[in-house]
């Protein structure tokens, strides 16, 4: 069986103070759910703070949303995979197709990137998704492929276990406009399938794949009921505790 995740991608939103704040409230709600691990994700400046916040035993985890893939070095204004460890992090998002897109990252340098981050003791989110043009043009299944194949590539069992994979449709993402579950399961189970293929089926079969794209309340229960589903990465509805804390109370 494997357990759900529900994680909060803040983006580039929030204060120390506000994220603090959001981050205790959450962790209360988190507390009374253990078949769920929940994760969240501030800008960098607010990780030390609301791991400060959190009590020792929270179980609330946290993650960055990026990190570079040295250990230290002339490297002016990126953040290594040590320091977030260092700043009480447990998690590193990867490969967002924000990242992707607006900063120009390849899959040779996020497969860099999931190698560094592992090896700093960190698990990885994994981001992947098509865009439309690539959907309308039926490229869909290749730039998965592509994307699973090369943002993996390298990696050991041991080292796959501590990787969770987020599919996020490009078209989907902070439009309004979610991958209908059936679009979303498909999605998934190709992805799974591709997995298996590289890696081998009890490796496909314990691969915790998120659905990323306008996730909501109204939403996450039809997504969180399909076989391959097994969380969601939350953007815009992860910024307000109401919200967020219905999403990670899915329906089950
Ligand atoms: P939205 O939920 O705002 O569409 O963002 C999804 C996302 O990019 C999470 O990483």
């Amino acid at each position: 069986m494997r357990k759900p995740i529900i994680a909060g991608n803040w983006k580039m939103h929030k204060t120390i103070a506000e994220a603090t704040g959001l981050a205790a409230e959450l962790a209360a709600a988190a507390a009374a759910l253990d078949d769920v691990e929940v994760i969240v994700a501030p800008p960098f400046t607010a990780l030390a703070g609301v791991v400060g916040a959190l009590p020792a035993d929270s179980a609330l985890r946290v993650a960055a949303q990026n990190c570079y893939c040295e250990d230290k070095g002339a490297f002016t204004g990126e953040i290594a995979p040590s320091m977030l460890v260092d700043a009480g992090c447990s998690h590193v998002i990867l490969g967002h197709s924000e990242r992707r897109k607006i900063f120009g990252e390849n899959d040779a340098l996020i497969n860099r990137k999931v190698h560094a981050a592992l090896a700093a003791g960190l698990n990885v989110i994994l981001c992947i998704g098509e865009t439309l043009e690539e959907r309308e043009q039926e490229r869909m299944y290749d730039v998965l492929k592509t994307q699973v194949s090369e943002g993996l590539k390298g990696l050991a069992g041991e080292q796959l276990a501590r990787v969770v994979i987020a599919y996020e449709p490009v078209w989907a993402i902070g439009t309004g406009r979610t991958a209908t579950s059936d679009q979303a399961e498909e999605a998934h189970s190709f992805v799974r399938g591709l997995v298996g293929g590289l890696f081998g089926q009890s490796e496909a079969e314990a691969m915790r794949i998120l659905y990323g794209g306008s996730v909501k309340p109204e939403n996450i229960d039809g997504l969180m009921a399909r076989e391959n589903i097994d969380g969601a990465l939350v953007g815009g509805a992860s910024l307000q505790a109401e919200d967020f804390i219905r999403i990670m109370n899915f329906a089950r």
